[in-house]
């Protein structure tokens, strides 16, 4: 166990050495916190060391807690968290105490955190505790406690510390919303004390200890009449802070997390006692949020099988297939926003359209995007040079010569992709993998026009390409391995999250997400109150409402896909109802966001209104409206219920992906984990009953799967079934 070192120079001050061994990035854990608090009773027992220096001996400081760590602690119960988070807390509490007489404060040693890189989450907080944090000016260095991203929230005093350092007001982005610093915005900000030019870092860091009085050791805390910064909750402007806050945390997450309620509540009722205390009812609301099936749904999805599944996972046993030089057919939207994070990620790109017109268009969408890089100062002149440099728009196919991969995404029109499918072939070496970014069309169908199957596959782009992180590979019936490497080094390559799926219409999120849609529509066509659909899915955490969503993606759009599933499914095909509503709108001209008129009215500068009143003379309110559950479940189990078919069905081959890439392609309810999370947390049991219940007043649409129903009789849940074996 070597997670830190110590070591004690001549002039007395030890210096302690975070480098977790066979990690890239420190990360706490459980016996590495114990080794700390070891070796910092070491430091504070000898008489020789003056004071301590902790550091890091990899370029960054700490990425957080190992989250597995929190798995293991969930399993021990709620007196177990509580008593590991206290036990944390009085580790760190001794840092800050520094060994000083509690009457007098006096003949403390200066304990100094000396940053040279990141520091998140445990990584904060234990600089936190110390007496100084010196940071390294790395300007790619992140600052700051990003826990509530994964549904917990900082638990190791940071929550306490951070509020009494800088006030609830001036806190709350650190910890609201886990806005991340570099060290010059984090000094500014507060979070940090000063920053210094990396070579100085452990000198400055020593001259600090060396001078260090009595008085630099005592927290403001600490000290008589410390009053917190900004007011506490019954100053006048604490109040304003706290009414503000819980309003707007409502506003944000509607309710449905429970770390930032929990969080707020911990800041609120921690500044109306002492320190001690405050950190004694942080440790209650942590204990609480871990113990919400939600947090460890978030964590388990957002963080640990997001990693597994970007860490490849799924990925075949194959040589690297690091992709050097990609071939973009079709400059378009998608086709533009593929060229631009390709060439970001240091990839070369030869971006093609059947018009030197068009593609230079595809081309400057890069610039633009790299401008306003620029503008935010993220991107640097040379930077956006660089990118551009990489970039070659032409007409010529003769240019993809030496391409290890095509990425294709021209017209969705099975001729014309045949058609360039047959282009690209004579140009690219026999190795080339050939991908179609297709949203529709089957992959196997598509690759009939090629000569090489086993090297054709779809790899899903969601819009916007530079915004949007999930990547949907598409294995079709012909695709080789290889084929699937390559897709998947290439979607590391330009970091994002990719599931693998097998071939079937829609393959797997687009399958989820048209229900939901086609399920808020169908309610407007029975007379239920726009306003009610829209508000149960937010309220349920979707981030859009069905209708809200339907507009952005364009009412001509969905026209376009009801009708070729009509024309596919013929008398099978379920959503008549539906598409009564979706094409009268379409006569109407409403064509959704773009048009600046569909469910929604909008002002001439397109900004969203309220609902269309037009709605309701077409399609007039129901005496009757259902109550907020039934609407959720509906909204719900629409995507649910077509997830665990298409898991049923062998287009999904694993949880983790079905649930990563629910929340990652189209924002399903994220503080669920997911939709195979959902339905653990609610247990299969109520799932099928709801199912039932839902079957039997709206439709065979909300059938129980048979899979689901064997879960219920069985008393299993995804997570605690056959298809856990390769979840974590
Ligand atoms: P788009 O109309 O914006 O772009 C298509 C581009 O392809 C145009 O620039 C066009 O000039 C070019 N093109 C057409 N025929 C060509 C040919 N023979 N040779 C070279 N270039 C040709 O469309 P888009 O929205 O970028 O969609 C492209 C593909 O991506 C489609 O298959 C679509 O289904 C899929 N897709 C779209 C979205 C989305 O949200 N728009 C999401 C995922 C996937």
């Amino acid at each position: 166990m070597t997670d830190f070192t110590y070591a004690v120079d001549a002039d007395g001050v030890a210096t302690i050495t975070w480098d977790v061994t066979a990690k890239s990035m420190n990360v706490m854990s459980t016996e590495g916190f114990a080794l700390l608090d070891s070796l910092i009773d070491r430091a504070l027992a000898d008489a020789g060391v003056k004071g301590v220096i902790l550091t890091s001996g990899k370029k960054d400081f700490a990425g957080g807690m190992d989250l597995n760590v929190i798995a293991q602690m969930r399993a021990g119960g709620a007196q177990a968290i509580f008593d590991g988070v206290m036990q944390m807390h009085g580790v760190l509490r001794k840092i800050e105490r520094g060994g000083m007489d509690p009457k007098t404060k006096k003949g403390g040693k200066p304990i100094v955190a000396a940053l040279p890189g990141t520091a998140l989450g445990i990584g904060y907080e234990l600089p936190l505790a110390c007496h100084r944090i010196i940071a390294a000016d790395n300007p790619k260095a992140k600052i700051g406690l990003p826990e509530i991203m994964v549904g917990i929230f900082p638990g190791a005093g940071g929550t306490t510390r951070l509020v009494r350092k800088m006030g609830a007001m001036m806190a709350a982005p650190f910890l609201l919303e886990g806005k991340l610093s570099d060290p010059k915005s984090a000094k500014a900000a507060g979070l940090v004390d000063e920053v210094v030019a990396p070579d100085a870092l452990l000198s400055r860091a020593k001259e600090w200890v060396l001078q260090a009085k009595d008085a630099d050791l005592v927290k403001p805390w600490d000290d008589k009449g410390y009053k917190m910064p900004g007011g506490a909750p019954y100053h006048p402007a604490g109040f304003m802070t706290y009414v503000g806050a819980s309003a707007m945390i409502m506003g944000k997450t509607m309710g449905v997390y429970p770390a930032a309620k929990a969080l707020l509540s911990a800041a609120y009722e921690g500044a109306l006692v002492p320190f001690d205390t405050a950190l004694k009812i942080e440790a209650r609301w942590f204990t609480s949020v871990l113990m919400n099936p939600s947090s460890s749904a978030m964590i388990r999805s957002l963080f640990i099988n997001k990693e597994a599944l970007e860490k490849g996972a799924n990925r075949p046993k194959v040589a690297d297939q690091t992709v050097a030089k990609v071939g973009v057919i079709g400059a378009g939207m998608m086709g533009a926003g593929i060229a631009y994070v390709s060439a970001s990620a240091g990839i070369e790109v030869v971006l093609i359209d059947a018009a030197q017109e068009a593609a230079d268009r595809g081309k400057a969408h890069s610039a633009d995007l790299l401008d306003k890089g620029m503008k935010r100062g993220k991107i640097t002149a040379e930077k956006k040079a660089e990118v551009l440099g990489r970039i070659i728009a032409t007409t010529d196919y003769a240019a993809l010569a030496g391409c290890d991969l095509i990425v294709e995404a021209v017209f969705e029109d099975p001729k014309v992709k045949a058609d360039v499918t047959a282009k690209v072939e004579a140009a690219v070496g026999e190795g080339c993998i050939f991908a179609t970014n297709t949203s529709t069309l089957p992959i196997s169908g598509l690759a009939k026009a090629s000569q090489r199957p086993a090297n054709f596959i779809g790899i899903h782009f969601f819009s916007p390409v530079d915004k949007m992180n999930l990547v949907e590979i598409i294995r079709g019936k012909e695709t080789g391995d290889v084929a699937v490497a390559k897709a998947l080094d290439y979607v590391r390559q330009i970091r994002k999250t990719p599931i693998v799926v097998n071939d079937a219409r829609f393959f797997y999120a687009n399958r989820c997400i048209i229900p939901y849609i086609n399920e808020g529509i169908r309610m407007v066509a029975e007379g239920v109150e726009p306003a009610l659909v829209e508000n149960a899915a937010k309220l349920v955490g979707m981030p859009l409402g069905p209708l809200q969503l339907v507009d952005e993606t364009s009412i001509d759009l969905g026209v376009k896909i009801a009708k070729a599933t009509r024309a596919a499914m013929g008398d099978a095909y379920p959503d008549g109802a539906v598409d009564a509503v979706l094409f009268w709108m379409a006569d109407q001209g409403r064509m959704g966001k773009k048009a600046n008129a569909g469910f929604y009215a909008y002002d001439a500068a397109g900004k969203r209104e309220g609902l269309w009143e037009g709605l309701a003379a077409q399609y007039p309110l129901a005496e009757s409206q259902p109550d907020l559950t039934t609407v959720q479940h509906r909204l719900l189990m629409a995507q649910v219920l077509e997830a665990v078919r298409a898991l049923e069905d062998g287009v999904l081959t694993d949880i983790r992906e079905g649930d990563v890439g629910a929340i990652l392609g189209w924002g399903f309810a994220p503080w669920s984990g997911g939709p195979f999370s959902w339905l653990d947390i609610i247990g299969a049991a109520r799932a099928v009953e709801i199912c039932d219940h839902l079957t039997a007043t709206q439709g065979a649409r909300f059938t129980a799967p048979a899979l689901l129903r064997e879960m219920a009789a069985k008393g299993e849940g995804f997570y605690t079934s056959r298809y856990a074996t390769k979840a974590a």
